[in-house]
């Protein structure tokens, strides 16, 4: 199964009108908006297991290059976070206009509904820290920063435990169009390390460790170390590190908290150094997870998953490449068919050996086939990917030889008998090769 499917546009709050995406998640109330999007809860209707679905607006989101292969990246990484305090990712959704990321539903609400209730007690927030850094600490060593810890991303299960929503995804947070308002009305600053506020560039993990010092402060206080109804008195306060315990706070928190909420990032504790402190070991049992082994035979054509086609096509629109549902459609140099891999690799050779060009065929394990011309004027890379079960997308690269030879090959043979000799639909003839090269 592809790890994206591609789902009609719909009305409202973009789930549709009879509350069911894609046929497969019965859509019900909103559970939360965050400064870029929306989660809803939802069932998945042949299985009945309840999931949370976030609901980002692609017209949020700044359309580059860059963005996209960066969420595909995050994404891909995401999907294999698995940890007992990280909210899974069951897989991730698109429409032309917005993208769903369908999530393990955690039911207990957020943590700081119940530290805004009444402060936690020293045990309390030590065993919330500890699953916390847990979770940090696992994500850290694969790489993967959050750098926006705060209170919206801790949820609580209903067990009481620790679950932190977002991991991975800074790459589309980072991509949001925040103007400075937005993000002071909707977000506090108040998590934010002093080394951000300098814009000087900075380390994802120790950026991390703070967010989470701040977080243990609430948890023991019941209010923020860092507060000021002045925007630019809060960024001050930060920036110095100046922040007053309570009494109640014990002389061991107090020493570990100015460890973690120690202004230089060079001297601020590690996540290593934070699971040998005293203060942090006391009761601490270490999480167990299990890593998926992916035993999966190696593909022999590479499948395409979510970002592979957001980024195959123009800003986030997935249209251009999916207009029947049945068949096929062309997207510049690009083609889908409805036909196995296989069959169209054999196509392409059926039609090199015919070609009066007498060309050298290459199969190429992963992606397809090379046709190279005899006096070296022409080579043309065939790369064939499956998309879903019925579907693949073909598309062709010009490998080296003239742009001349190489256009006139796809537009004018390879192209026309693919679509001519596999099942294509009509539509598909039009688009050719870009004058670029
Ligand atoms: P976010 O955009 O992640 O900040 O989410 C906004 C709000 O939606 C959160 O503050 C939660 O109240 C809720 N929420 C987010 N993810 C989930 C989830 N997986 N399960 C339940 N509620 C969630």
């Amino acid at each position: 199964m592809p790890e994206i499917q591609n789902v009609p546009d719909q009305n409202g709050n973009g789930i549709g009108n009879n509350n069911a995406l894609l046929g497969k998640y019965e859509v019900g109330r909103l559970l939360g908006c965050g400064a870029f999007a929306k989660v809803y809860h939802a069932r998945n209707v042949s299985t009945g297991q309840s999931v949370a679905i976030k609901v980002i607006s692609k017209k949020k989101i700044s359309a580059t290059s860059s963005l996209m292969s960066n969420i595909k990246r995050e994404i891909s990484i995401m999907r294999r976070l698995n940890h007992p305090h990280i909210v899974k990712l069951h897989e991730v959704l698109a429409s032309k206009t917005k993208i769903y990321f369908v999530m393990e539903l955690v039911k207990g609400g957020e943590l700081f509904a119940k530290v805004a209730k009444a402060r936690f007690t020293e045990d309390l927030s030590r065993r919330y820290f500890q699953q916390l850094i847990s979770a940090v600490g696992y994500c850290h060593s694969r790489g993967v920063f959050h750098r926006d810890l705060k209170p919206e991303n801790l949820l609580v299960d209903e067990n009481g435990n620790l679950k932190v929503s977002d991991f991975g995804l800074s790459a589309v947070r980072g991509q949001v169009r925040h103007d400075g308002l937005l993000h002071t009305l909707c977000g506090t600053p108040a998590y934010v390390a002093p080394e951000i506020l300098t814009k000087k560039g900075y380390d994802g993990s120790k950026v991390d460790v703070w967010s989470c010092g701040v977080v243990l402060y609430v948890l023991n206080a019941g209010y923020l170390p860092f507060n000021d109804p002045n925007l630019m008195a809060m960024y001050k306060k930060i920036y110095k590190g100046e922040y007053r315990c309570p009494k109640w706070f014990s002389p061991d928190l107090k020493r570990f908290l100015s460890r973690v909420l120690a202004t230089d990032p060079e001297k601020r504790i590690t996540v290593n150094e934070i699971l040998s402190d005293p203060w942090f070991k006391k009761g601490y049992k270490e999480v167990t997870y299990y890593e998926e082994v992916e035993k999966e035979e190696e593909p022999k054509f590479k499948d395409l998953n979510a970002f592979d086609l957001i980024s195959f096509s123009s800003g986030l629109d997935l249209s251009g490449l999916f207009v029947d549902s049945d068949n096929s459609v062309t997207d510049g140099m690009r083609l889908v068919l409805a036909e196995s891999p296989e069959k169209v690799v054999e196509e392409v050779e059926e039609f090199a050996k015919a070609d009066e060009n007498n060309l050298r065929v290459r199969r190429k394990k992963e992606w397809g086939v090379e046709l190279e011309g005899q006096d070296g004027n022409l080579a043309i890379g065939v790369e064939v990917y499956r998309l879903t079960d019925d579907l693949v997308v073909v598309e062709a690269k010009k490998r080296g030889g003239d742009v001349g030879p190489y256009k006139d090959m796809w537009n004018n043979k390879l192209r026309p008998r693919l679509v001519g000799g596999l099942r294509a639909q009509p539509g598909t003839s039009s688009q050719q090769v870009p004058q670029t090269s």
